[in-house]
């Protein structure tokens, strides 16, 4: 069963964005990707989760992250919304030579989007590797503990409980955005 707040049947789409930075003004990248997102045609920011200071996953030779996840709804389809992040990204400053899971200015992912699973050579929805990374489930669990994750028919809280990633992640701020 999927539980969207009754959502994502009909156009408007609930969906979760994972939004993370470890190079220069790491907070400063977040608030400005936020507020990009808010000012796109048919995005809404409806929540932002807490921040957190992040281990890096992936390449460990690199400074911690900051990470938050975004909860919008959308009319936009997962492909459309892929090039709108990848854009919000660019103007912020992220190059296309970072090395992945490298260090970057900003990092954006769609998590999940509505009910759907989507596994195409670009994009693959929920995120394939949400259940293996505390930074994406602690923030994701702010807001929506109980949501059922689709394709993997577990909830938020039940993942991120029996998630064996190792790597700290530290609240760093609740009410960063106010
Ligand atoms: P990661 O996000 O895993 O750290 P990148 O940001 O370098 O790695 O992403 C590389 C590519 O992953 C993107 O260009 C995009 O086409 C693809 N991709 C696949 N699924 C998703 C998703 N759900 N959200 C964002 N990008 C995705
Ligand atoms: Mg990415």
């Amino acid at each position: 069963m999927c539980d969207h707040d009754g959502l994502t049947v009909g156009e408007t789409k609930t969906t979760y964005i994972s939004a993370g930075s470890n190079l220069g003004d790491r907070k400063e990248h977040l608030t400005i990707a936020i507020d990009k997102l808010s000012k796109t045609p048919d995005i809404e920011v409806v929540n932002v989760s807490s921040l957190y200071e992040t281990e890096p996953w992936g390449m460990k030779d690199q400074p911690d992250f900051l990470n938050c996840v975004i909860k919008i709804k959308t009319t936009s389809a997962p492909e459309r919304l892929l090039i709108v992040l990848k854009a919000i990204e660019k103007s912020i400053g992220r190059k296309e030579s970072n090395e992945r899971w490298g260090q970057r200015e900003i990092d954006l992912d769609i998590i999940i989007y509505g009910c759907e699973v989507i596994d195409s050579p670009e994009l693959t929805i929920p995120h394939p590797r949400l259940a293996e990374r505390c930074f994406v489930l602690e923030p994701l669990s702010d807001l929506c503990p109980d949501l059922v994750v689709p394709g993997l028919d577990l909830s938020v809280k039940h993942i991120l409980k029996g998630c064996s990633d190792s790597r700290s992640v530290k609240l760093n701020n609740k009410d960063w955005l106010f």
